[in-house]
């Protein structure tokens, strides 16, 4: 079933072959492996086609939202109502012939492997990325950011389409970066990014690969294997999510088949099977017990689709790029 009209569904098909399904799982496309299907899917193979696709479906008024690798949005169980553009544009560009070498990357591209390539080159700058397992899309939208670095460290411009206007180069400043927020997600504002350029600093190789190493080793000591989403909570000023919630005795705690991390209390993991509403039972759960011991109400740094917001309970709760409104604790 498709709630796409006949004309739409034969346009789309047409042009994306099997590069289109529908009824696809969201769990298999997600990192905490949980969501429910999508009424539709197209995998996006460049930028180019992203920016077609997306204006095809501003123009037809269809609700959509881009994916990168599903590393810090839930999906509620419900069925998506809307198309997912599965964001596999990948290219990357590195440019050491400058004064100031830049790189350059499609969104969909992993911000890992950027790095890593990076480094190759000889260009120092985004060691603190080497490990996030997103693309440079969900990392530009949401200021990824770690061991010390961030998004809004990096960024020279990202190029932005909206409905209705050519591509433009934003600014770091014009994307008005904050902790694990742009002006993107905290205005709901109806914008793909279709690529990214960053300033990096000659290095040596062995140098900026000794020390994602470490970062790396810090990670695989710190937090725990298994599907999560990393960080569930923004770390509230002066503390940090995964202390308070040790604190208030949660490690360990288990609803349905998804638990607090024994190992990393602020990262939830899939143990067996859990759904969507487990882990949003979860995440309500532990920001209540916070709140009653501390009096401290932490925030989502997982961003929630489809679902309504309840109670004390208010994440922000967004819908579609159409019509959008260590052990102890530390990252
Ligand atoms: C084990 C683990 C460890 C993690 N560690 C860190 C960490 O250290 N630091 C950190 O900051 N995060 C961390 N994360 C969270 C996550 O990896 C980052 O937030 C990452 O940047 C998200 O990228 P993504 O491609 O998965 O985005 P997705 O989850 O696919 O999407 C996130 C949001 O961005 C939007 N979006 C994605 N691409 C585009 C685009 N091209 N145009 C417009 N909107 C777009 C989506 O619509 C969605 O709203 C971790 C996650 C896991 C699972």
């Amino acid at each position: 079933m498709t709630f796409l009209s006949p004309t739409i569904q034969k346009t789309l098909s047409e042009r994306f072959g099997t590069r289109l399904k529908n009824n696809v799982s969201l769990a298999g496309l997600t990192t905490a492996q949980v969501g429910g299907p999508a009424n539709t899917l197209i995998t996006i193979q460049n930028r180019e086609e992203l920016a077609e696709t997306a204006r095809l479906l501003w123009d037809a008024d269809i609700p959509f939202r881009v994916l990168g690798s599903g590393s810090n949005v839930l999906f509620s169980d419900q069925p998506y109502q809307g198309i997912i553009l599965l964001n596999k544009a990948k290219l990357i560009k590195i440019d050491t012939n400058i004064p100031q070498p830049t790189i350059w990357a499609e969104s969909g591209a992993n911000f890992g492997l950027v790095a890593r390539k990076a480094a190759l080159a000889g260009l120092g700058g985004l060691e603190w990325a080497a490990t996030i397992p997103g693309t440079i899309g969900g990392a530009v939208y949401g200021n990824a950011g770690a061991h010390g670095g961030n998004m809004a460290g990096n960024l020279l411009v990202a190029e932005i389409l909206q409905q209705g206007k050519e591509p433009a180069n934003w600014t770091c400043e014009k994307m008005e970066y904050s902790y694990r927020s742009s002006i993107l997600k905290r205005e709901q504002i109806q914008a793909i990014i279709l690529s990214a350029t960053f300033s990096c600093s000659p290095a040596s190789p062995k140098t900026v690969q000794d020390q994602m190493q470490q970062y790396s080793e810090y990670r695989r000591l710190t937090q725990p294997p298994g599907a999560s989403m990393g960080s569930m909570f923004k770390n509230p000023e002066g503390d940090y999510a995964g202390r308070l919630i040790e604190a208030a005795g949660l490690k360990g705690k288990k609803i349905g088949g998804v638990k607090v991390s024994e190992i990393h209390a602020n990262f939830f993991v899939n143990s067996e099977n859990a759904t969507a509403q487990d882990i949003w039972q979860l995440a309500r759960f532990v920001q209540e017990k916070v709140y009653q011991q501390f009096n401290v109400r932490l925030e989502l740094e997982i961003e929630p689709v489809g679902f309504t917001p309840e109670g004390d309970f208010t994440p922000q709760v967004s819908n579609n790029q159409n019509n959008k409104t260590a052990s102890n604790g530390r990252d």
